[in-house]
């Protein structure tokens, strides 16, 4: 894949990972060690989100959501689409792997429901969190990005990013963007 690519290469990259690393600051949290929080752009989700042009294959440049890449870059190791990170710290901006526990679906909703943050998520066979939505809604809408550019990023059918689109699933989420997607 594509991504994969683009990541081998930017972590071999010692100047890029030093100007990754700029972008994130050790901060106290509630473990033991610091949380490393990201203090470049966000999503409407909380969490940190960067487009990075280098190593790009055609040079558009792709999206990528920080805490993942962190992962990806200070571990060695890939996240597939359907793998969560959970953040243990409970800090959306948290980089730092150490405070990462991977899961599937099934641990992203467990975790959602301990830490009380949402219990919206309707669709319990979905691949697809909430986040996940959001952000195929800003790349459609905000970005302007083709569905078949978001099938590049997200191991799911056709079908299922036209119906988020469009608001045939994940209703809520597209009412909630669609207000917001005025400001
Ligand atoms: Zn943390």
């Amino acid at each position: 894949m594509s991504a994969r690519r683009q990541i081998d290469r930017l972590r071999s990259d010692a100047i890029w990972v030093e100007t990754f690393r700029r972008k994130i600051k050790m901060n106290p949290g509630p473990l033991d060690t610091y949380c490393w929080e990201w203090q470049g752009g966000l999503d409407k989700s909380g969490y940190g989100r960067l487009h990075i042009k280098r190593y790009h294959e055609t040079g558009k440049g792709r999206n990528f959501i920080a805490h993942r890449l962190s992962y990806m870059i200070f571990t060695g190791a890939f996240i597939e689409p359907e793998e969560y990170i959970l953040h243990q710290c409970h800090n959306r901006l948290c980089c730092n792997p150490d405070h990462f526990k991977l899961g599937d679906h099934q641990d992203n909703m467990d975790d959602l429901h301990d830490s009380g943050r949402v219990a919206g998520e309707r669709n319990s066979n979905s691949k697809l969190s909430e986040d996940h939505v959001w952000d195929i809604l800003a790349l459609y809408y905000d970005k302007e990005w083709t569905v078949s550019n978001i099938l590049e990023e997200y191991d799911v059918s056709r079908g299922t990013i036209t119906d988020i689109v469009y608001g045939r699933t994940w209703g809520y989420l597209y009412d909630e963007f669609m207000e917001l997607g005025d400001e």
